[in-house]
């Protein structure tokens, strides 16, 4: 694409889109949660009775019944309807990325030639959307099973333009989940029972455990008209070629910079209709590579969190197109600067508003502070690689060990003052506990501070770091959907807990008292988990080593990561907190091996077009260019003078011919490695094909289509560069 043309694209998108600021009416406070069928309009909408029903179904876990579920769905209906809603639609995050939804018109026969308007309970609380067309990794074919999809009154139904949206499950007749919502609830679930019942030894009085989740939704902006000229964008979301820019973010000067002024426009635009969809967004703020932001909310239970998320990419996509915009949530979409990842602020809270992960005033409260710390370690360390393989994707795998943020190594960075409590608490053998006259515990635990000092994130190499009063597990990717993770940390730490609690009544059933019993086997735990605790630098060579001495997952390849899913402690974990059956593990590995296959299929596909119909042919004519050039010097110049003169415009005549001849040679190859991968039947063995054979070859053709880059005249390279990409806003 010529220079003239990049500037008439984007002038374009400027006269299309002046910066024009939408500044709401009101305060936030005045619109929050506008489109949301929340509580406050259950109160308004439904009986008094049947609010008082559906409070038992959201707090206390209830199960509605149909009579009252007609009651809910008329009083929503009347809502949706004043504010102009014709169709409602299940929405449910199937496992592919993203969410999906099937909207139906409210509108039935009235029997007399006319139309009304029609919202039954049962149309809420369960529909059967076609499930053939999602991925079931062989599940319906197998079982010979329908899908349906289920309301989830734990999130509660909003409005998008006009369509009422509900969230729910989705599931196949025969009981196995087909999307991430139902074992995210299971893992949930299994985390409340087990935390409660370890929460109880300090606090008799918690009746629940709440799992807390506050994402931080990292992502780019580009300018629509160059983003049109990419076809690899398009396509992939990501650039499969593109030499670095002369200037990228080797200034540091875009973090924390103030924020553009389109972009200032769409952030507000967003956080309007985030806001207004319950979003409680908090944090905006540049990152470290150009064209790169970041949108945090207040942290909230982790099952709307997560919709939350869901909801949020879906409104990022949209509103930046306002804006002559397209957002990309690719966790990779320019090499050689930062990637996008999605930090998953994670921690758990009592009904009584105990945060487990935070330190308390006193003893008792710092000794459960250390137990769920040591519990929650445990879990990470045995299920380390599950963790990884949780966050695993062939986009994520850009980002994992490719010396940013983070290794891919699981590990836990505690900072130096809690690592010097669980240390000191390991050697010290003074398991005496005392009562002193407030009946307060006296423990041999130094102080820990309320408010823990270093208790910063200053390891930005950790993938999952302690961060004062939760973890933070930093390996998620931008475009991925929280769930994922949450369903293996919650379980995993869920199980960890159940083991304590019952090797805690083991001891105290043969006479030893509770705190001490907390003791003993905290003692134990810290010196069992200690390989999962690493502060140094995840970047490094030595940690590799190091983590594989310690005997920590180091595998960096994604399919083969996936098999972590179907280790016997996985199927078993999964079991014993009833989140996954075994064949639910096998048919979703399944899918993950086949998307990752066709990730990598499309990129090697249009990568291949790209040089092809674009760079070669280009390449080639510009060399033709060159070589008339170098042919009329003979005209004006004597032999000599004229060799002399051409000698550079040979030398780059020689360069675009290796080049182009490497691309044209290596293009037949990936044609071939995709057509040997295409041939295995067996889908994980495919995808390791394609990790192995496919994905190095794209890598390798790229650096010779960058180099051309760098030869090419301007004005005739077809591809905005990523100078035009990273810094036109
Ligand atoms: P950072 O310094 O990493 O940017 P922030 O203070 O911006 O961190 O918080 C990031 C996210 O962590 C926010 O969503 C915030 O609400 C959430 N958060 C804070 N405390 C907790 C907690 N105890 N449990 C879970 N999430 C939390
Ligand atoms: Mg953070």
């Amino acid at each position: 694409m010529s220079s003239s043309l990049r500037f008439q694209v984007v002038g374009e998108a400027f006269k299309k889109h002046p910066v024009a600021v939408a500044t709401p009416a009101e305060r936030p406070s005045s619109f929050f949660g506008k489109y949301v069928f929340n509580r406050k309009k259950m109160e308004k909408y439904l009986p008094p009775q049947v609010y008082a029903k559906m409070l038992a179904v959201m707090d206390g876990g209830a199960t509605l019944d149909l009579p009252t579920a007609d009651i809910v769905a008329e009083g929503m209906k009347r809502w949706a309807m004043e504010l102009g809603v014709t169709h409602i639609t299940h929405w449910f995050q199937p496992l592919t990325e993203g969410t999906a939804e099937k909207h139906d018109g409210f509108v039935v026969h009235d029997g007399k030639g006319g139309m009304v308007e029609e919202f039954t309970g049962k149309q809420l609380v369960q529909q059967e959307p076609d499930a053939s067309s999602f991925p079931s990794g062989g599940i319906r074919s197998t079982f010979e099973a329908r899908g349906y999809s289920a309301w989830d009154p734990a999130s509660p139904v909003f409005v998008i333009g006009d369509t009422l949206m509900i969230p729910t499950v989705f599931i196949a007749y025969t009981g196995e989940a087909l999307d991430y919502k139902a074992p995210l609830k299971k893992a949930l679930h299994a985390v409340d029972i087990a935390a409660t019942a370890v929460a109880q030894l300090f606090y008799p009085d918690v009746k629940k455990v709440i799992s807390n989740l506050g994402w931080e939704q990292e992502y780019f902006l580009v300018d629509e008209g160059l983003y049109a000229a990419r076809p690899d964008l398009l396509m992939t979301g990501r650039t499969l070629m593109g030499h670095d820019s002369a200037k990228n973010q080797q200034m540091d000067d875009h973090y924390f910079g103030s924020i553009p002024e389109r972009v200032a426009a769409f952030m507000r635009d967003l956080e309007i209709q985030a806001l207004e969809l319950g979003i409680p967004c908090k944090t905006r703020h540049n990152e470290a590579a150009p064209n790169q932001f970041e949108l945090a909310p207040i942290f909230e239970e982790t099952n709307l969190a997560v919709d939350h998320n869901m909801l949020l990419m879906m409104l990022m996509k949209k509103v930046a197109r306002h804006h002559g915009f397209r957002c990309l949530l690719h966790e990779k979409p320019f090499s050689g600067i930062n990637g996008s990842g999605k930090h998953n602020n994670w921690s758990l809270m009592t009904d009584t508003g105990v945060l487990l992960h935070g330190p308390g005033r006193t003893q008792t409260d710092n000794l459960r502070f250390i137990t769920f710390i040591v519990e929650t370690l445990v879990a990470v360390h045995r299920h380390n690689g599950l963790l990884k393989a949780s966050i695993a994707s062939a986009a994520n795998a850009h980002r994992l060990g490719a010396h940013e943020a983070p290794p891919a190594i699981i590990s836990s960075f505690l900072g130096a003052q809690l690592s010097e409590v669980l240390d000191h608490l390991e050697k010290s053998t003074d398991n005496a506990i005392t009562l002193d006259s407030k009946h307060e515990l006296r423990l041999d635990i130094p102080q820990i501070p309320e408010l823990l000092i270093d208790n910063t994130d200053r390891n930005r190499t950790s993938p999952f770091a302690f961060t004062g009063n939760r973890f933070e597990f930093r390996a998620v990717g931008a475009e991925a959907n929280c769930a994922s993770a949450m369903i293996a940390l919650n379980a995993a730490v869920a199980e960890a807990l159940m083991d304590f609690r019952a090797r805690v009544d083991k001891l105290t059933a043969a006479g030893t008292d509770v705190m001490s019993a907390v003791l003993r086997l905290v003692r134990e735990d810290i010196a069992a988990c200690r390989a999962i605790r690493f502060d140094g630098n995840g970047y490094s060579d030595e940690w590799v080593r190091e983590a594989a001495r310690r005997g920590l997952d180091t595998e960096s390849s994604v399919p083969l990561i996936f098999d972590n899913y179907l280790s016997p402690e996985s199927i078993e974990m999964f079991a014993r907190t009833h989140v996954f059956e075994r064949k639910e593990l096998e048919a979703r590995n399944e899918i993950k091996w086949d998307t990752y296959t066709k990730k990598i299929q499309i990129e090697a596909r249009i990568f291949g077009d790209l040089c092809i119909n674009h760079i070669v042919p280009v390449a080639t004519r510009y060399q033709s260019q060159l070589i008339d050039s170098v042919h009329k010097m003979l005209d004006i110049f004597d032999r000599d003078k004229a060799q002399q003169l051409s000698a550079n415009n040979v030398s780059l005549i020689e360069q675009i011919a290796e080049h182009t001849s490497y691309i044209t040679a290596n293009v037949e190859r990936l044609i071939d490695a995709r057509r040997v991968a295409n041939r295995i039947e067996d889908v994980r063995s495919r995808a390791i094909a394609y990790h192995d054979t496919v994905a190095p070859l794209i890598e390798d053709i790229r650096r010779h289509v960058d180099k051309l880059e760098l030869i090419v005249d301007d004005e005739l390279w077809p591809l905005p560069k990523y100078r035009e990409l990273l810094f036109i806003r």
